[in-house]
């Protein structure tokens, strides 16, 4: 499942990583890492068999525990983290869920900022309560409430930042530092920032979730997810017994699409935050837009503190319509180019409506208490020319508001 890192691939640049890190060359010699589709390993004796079961010898004995394509993956996901442990799993809420899980009992608390991805909203406020696991939710960008909280012990802190959909910012340090004096491990889905620009763990952060659907990917091809994390207790004691025994895998032939992805990730990733940081000024300039959220423009409520941990803006903006609802809709269907799904990091520019699609299950109230208004569009902004991505904008915005 986890190798330790040879120590001179620490010195590799980030590009480096992020092309050979985790490469392990099977007796063929092969360029391209080898892809292992195979459930199971065989042993050359019953004895040899029996040393794998006592955990006495260091081989591969099924997939369901641990694959060599998939240990590529994770080996070169985690010199990319400076994560001494990574975790492939079969999506990003496989490791939301087994990051949490595998170390909650029934009577323990956990704290999460209330921006929440709508799955993650789920599992944390109505799916963990049945089994006596009760979650405090807080406004992620109010270190008072994160201190109230966090005055009674808990067992983890959970928080998204950038939040979807609105873009908030959480200051991972000083939670940190709140979360570690209550004896919770903290946990941060970094699937907005991605490890390129932000590093959790560096920050005093105990484990950092990835959806490798997202930007690991990014090529809208395949679903996966990662858990990082440095302590070896952690590992020993909560994730690997749960994850051997309860299989949220990730199947070799993904970790392969997601090896190559990580290859192209940080030009797609630089691409990505320019493209965005441009559309997100363009957006800024229109009369039928209210508000634009994006990380990266100075007038973003924690601007400084993106700049600090993020350093750009990333992938993803949010906008709002001055025509709510209806403006929001007419907007996305005059789109020529933009498609629209809720998929995002994609190469391909997507839109979404929040308020109807991936935080419908969310009441009224909860939603309009997180900014996220019916007027509300996300925009991944992908890598096609931003000329043609800003022009679509464009040719679809006057068409709302006639001639402003
Ligand atoms: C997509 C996403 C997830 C879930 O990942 P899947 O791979 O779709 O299971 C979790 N958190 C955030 C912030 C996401 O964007």
């Amino acid at each position: 499942m986890t190798l330790q890192l040879g120590a001179n691939k620490t010195n590799w640049k980030t590009a480096t990583r992020l092309v050979r890190g985790g490469l392990n060359r099977s007796n063929f010699e092969e360029t391209s890492e080898a892809l292992f589709l195979t459930s199971g390993f065989v042993y050359g004796s019953p004895q040899e068999a029996e040393d794998a079961f006592k955990g006495e010898s260091d081989r591969f004995i099924y997939s369901r525990i641990a694959n060599p394509t998939v240990s590529m993956f994770e080996d070169r996901l985690a010199l990319l983290e400076g994560a001494r442990f990574c975790v492939g799993t079969s999506s990003g809420m496989a490791a939301m869920f087994a990051a949490i899980v595998s170390q909650a009992k029934a009577g323990d608390r956990i704290v999460a900022s209330r921006a929440l991805f709508g799955s993650c909203n789920y599992i944390l406020t109505e799916h963990l309560p049945r089994y006596g696991i009760q979650t405090v939710l807080v406004d992620g960008t109010d270190l008072d409430q994160w201190q109230q909280a966090l005055a009674e012990p808990a067992v983890c802190v959970f928080m998204e930042t950038p939040s979807n959909p609105t873009l908030e910012v959480i200051d991972i340090a000083a939670v940190s530092d709140l979360a570690h004096a209550a004896g919770a491990r903290v946990i941060v889905d970094n699937v907005f920032a991605t490890p390129l620009l932000q590093r959790p763990l560096t920050m005093g952060a105990d484990i950092v979730i990835y959806s490798a659907t997202k930007h690991i990917d990014g090529q809208g091809r395949t679903m996966g997810g990662a858990i990082l994390f440095n302590d070896e207790s952690y590992l020993s004691d909560c994730l690997d017994p749960f994850f051997r025994h309860t299989g949220p895998s990730l199947s070799p032939f993904n970790a392969w699409v997601l090896l190559k992805g990580l290859e192209t990730m940080k030009l797609r990733v630089d691409q990505h935050c320019e493209n965005a940081l441009t559309v997100a000024r363009f957006l800024s300039t229109q009369k039928s837009i209210k508000k634009v959220l994006y990380p990266g423009l100075a007038s973003h409520p924690q601007h400084q503190l993106a700049m600090r941990q993020m350093g750009r803006g990333g992938s993803m903006v949010a906008f709002e319509m001055a025509g709510g609802q209806p403006a929001a809709f007419q907007f996305l269907e005059t789109l020529d180019l933009i498609d629209i799904s809720n998929n995002l990091g994609d190469t391909k520019t997507l839109t979404t409506h929040p308020t109807t699609t991936t935080q419908q299950s969310m009441s009224e109230e909860e939603r309009l208490r997180l900014g996220i208004t019916p007027g509300l569009v996300r925009l991944s902004v992908g890598l096609e020319d931003v000329d043609d991505i800003t022009q679509d904008l464009q040719q679809a915005l006057r068409r709302l508001c006639g001639n402003c």
